[in-house]
């Protein structure tokens, strides 16, 4: 089968060459850690694009720092502060979808999805379609489109490289054994903010509680997502697009310490696993680097940690990643539109609008309403995956009144 996850390490090629770097979501979590370890080599990348949701003013700080070509806000109303901010420096500027799109088409060996949510699809898309590396972050895009997205992205060329911690973990891992000896793949979760709390309490849970990471630090969508475990829930259908394994091979054990990112179980009974700390500029190293390795940031210590742990998820206190099993297992637009209605959701609870145990009533009243509506066909290409997308937005905008309205 074509995959544009290589399944093997690439042939050894020079490691000498400059590596020309776009980064899209240059502002952002991820972008911001790429960054970091593209300043400690230097001379080893060339910047040709950045890019920003809205934040004009360091996109272009950022630009001029690592000397880009182009800079892109998908704000319009954002292009004239971009333009001001680099007026002079001779960096090229472009505001809009378009022009974020325009900064993935540009000629980069490697480019780094960084978007976060659906937002990301389109652009990594058009990346993806040049048949260069993409070091891919935004898992919404797989999830929102993933069979029409990896179809695209192999017809192409293109080589993906997962950056998501457990996904790279796996990718590493599944170079230990041949593909048909894989019996299963085991993506840890930490648990979140709430792991050992009650439903009750969960039920009731602050924003400022649930934005409260336990190890990791990064972008407002994905904490969220990781309280509720909907993040755990859009990384077993990420990975199934992206390892082409059925859901019944994928399963989650909750590792609170966060050490241990991925494990597969070959049919020997080895169990390989990559180790790391708890710092996304590792398996971004990994991406930026492969097929060769590069110094990464900090190093583990393991005889500093007094116990790793492993325990089984709890489906009833989060329902998001039961509800995410569900879609997977449904297939069709079940996954498109358990996608969407959870970015409307956690954009509602971020807002304030939503308690945080609607999100998943949210999610969950939005796929019951989905199947009259027409939305859970197999969508057949990536338009049909975005109209699908578009549907079932409005379809959880229409439902939110009732489920905001909802006493416990
Ligand atoms: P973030 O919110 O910190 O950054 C998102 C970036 O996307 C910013 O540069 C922002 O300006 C840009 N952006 C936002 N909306 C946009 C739009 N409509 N059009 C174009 N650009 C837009 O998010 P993050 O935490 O860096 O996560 C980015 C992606 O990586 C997400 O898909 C997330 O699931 C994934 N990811 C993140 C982490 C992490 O540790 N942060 C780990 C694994 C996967
Ligand atoms: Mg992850």
């Amino acid at each position: 089968m074509m995959s544009a996850v290589p399944l093997q390490r690439a042939a050894e090629v020079a490691d000498t060459s400059e590596r020309r770097i776009t980064l899209l979501g240059a502002t952002g979590s991820i972008g911001t850690s790429a960054i970091d370890l593209l300043k400690r080599q230097p001379e080893r990348y060339r910047i040709e694009a950045v890019t920003a949701g809205r934040n004009a003013e360091a996109l272009a700080q950022l630009a001029r720092e690592l000397g880009a070509r182009f800079a892109a806000v998908a704000d319009p109303a954002c292009y004239g502060a971009l333009k001001d901010a680099l007026a002079g420096s001779g960096i090229e500027t472009g505001a809009g979808e378009s022009a974020v799109i325009e900064a993935a088409c540009r000629p980069a060996d490697w480019v780094i999805a960084a978007i976060t949510g659906a937002a990301g699809l389109k652009p990594t898309l058009a990346a993806a379609e040049r048949g260069t590396i993409v070091a891919l972050a935004n898992k919404e895009c797989l999830v929102c489109a993933g069979t029409a997205f990896m179809r695209r992205a192999a017809a192409a060329g293109a080589t993906v490289l997962p950056v998501d911690s457990e996904h790279n973990a796996i990718f590493q891992a599944l170079g230990a054994g041949p593909r048909e000896a894989v019996l299963r793949i085991i993506l840890t979760a930490s648990g979140g903010p709430f792991r050992s709390w009650s439903l009750e309490a969960i039920r009731n849970a602050t924003l400022e509680q649930a934005l409260k990471h336990p190890n990791w630090s990064m972008g407002p969508k994905i904490t969220i997502d990781s309280a509720t475990m909907m993040n755990k829930g859009l990384e077993i259908i990420e990975a199934h697009h992206l390892f082409d394994l059925a859901a019944d091979q994928i399963d989650v054990l909750v590792h609170p310490q966060s050490i241990v990112h991925g494990m597969v179980e070959f049919t020997d009974g080895s169990v390989v696993a990559q180790l790391g700390p708890p710092d996304m500029r590792v398996p971004i190293a990994h991406c930026l680097a492969w097929p060769h390795r590069i110094d990464g940031a900090n190093r583990l210590r393991l005889a500093q940690m007094t116990n790793l742990t492993f325990e089984e998820p709890d489906f009833v206190r989060f329902p998001a990643l039961r509800l995410a099993c569900e879609a997977l297992r449904a297939g069709g637009g079940a996954p498109t539109v358990l996608n969407a209605a959870n970015e409307v959701a956690v954009a509602e609870f971020l807002n304030g609008a939503l308690r945080f145990c609607s999100i998943a009533e949210l999610v969950e009243a939005t796929l019951g309403a989905s199947g009259s509506r027409g939305l859970l066909r197999e969508p057949a290409d990536m338009e049909e995956a975005l109209a699908i997308d578009a549907d079932a937005r409005r379809l959880a905008r229409e439902l939110l009144p009732e489920i905001a309205a909802k006493t416990i």
